[in-house]
Order: C-alpha cells, then structure tokens, then sequence
C-alpha cells in the first residue's frame, strides 16, 4: 500500500479517524402505572361476548365463573363496553 501524495508530491495524510460508535439507545422507559385490570363481577350470565371480544384472549373461565389475566390484559375495556349485564368492573371493587 503506497501512501497518498498531494500534486506537488508531498506526502498527505491518510483519511479521518471514523467516527466513535454512538452509545446504545436507552431502554424504554415502563409505563408510569400499569393498566386497570377490570374484573367479572356476580351479574355475569356467562353470555361469552367478552370472551369473544378481549383482543388478548385475557377473559378466562376457572371453577364456573370468568376471571381477568392481568398478565395479558392491556386495559382496553373493550370487555366493559361490550358486557349486556354490566358484570365487569373496570377496577375490581367499583360495584359493591
Ligand atoms: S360479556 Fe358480561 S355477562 Fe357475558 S360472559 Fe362476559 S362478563 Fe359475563
Ligand atoms: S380490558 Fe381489554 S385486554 Fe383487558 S380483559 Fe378487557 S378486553 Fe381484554
């Protein structure tokens, strides 16, 4: 490898330094508060509707009646608009 001349012949200097790599991007910061998981209260019918609603498949039966994952539900409250037996509460403890 030869080194680079200007016109005249005399040695230049070689290309710039590359740049340093950029620091990693921070990490996302988490949510100021996680989602309100609502809740099935005792007016359920067991009609299915919220079953078939929740985009994230978060409304599950156990021992005959329908409990809220809050590992999966996002708080979009799509269940409480849909429910025809006003049975989810959109936080647990709003209906006495
Ligand atoms: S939509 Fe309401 S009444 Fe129907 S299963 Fe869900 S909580 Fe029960
Ligand atoms: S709030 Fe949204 S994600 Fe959570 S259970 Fe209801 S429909 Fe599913």
């Amino acid at each position: 490898m030869s080194a680079r001349t200007d016109a005249a012949g005399r040695p230049t200097p070689g290309p710039p330094p590359a740049a340093p790599p950029a620091p990693p991007a921070a990490p996302p910061a988490a949510p100021a508060t996680p989602p309100a998981v609502p809740a099935v209260n005792g007016r359920c019918t067991g009609c299915g509707a919220c079953l078939l609603t929740c985009p994230e498949h978060a409304i599950r039966p156990r021992g005959g009646a329908l409990f809220v994952r809050a590992d999966l539900c996002t708080g979009c409250l799509e269940c409480v608009e849909v429910c025809p037996a006003d049975a989810i509460d959109e936080a647990p403890g709003e209906h006495p």
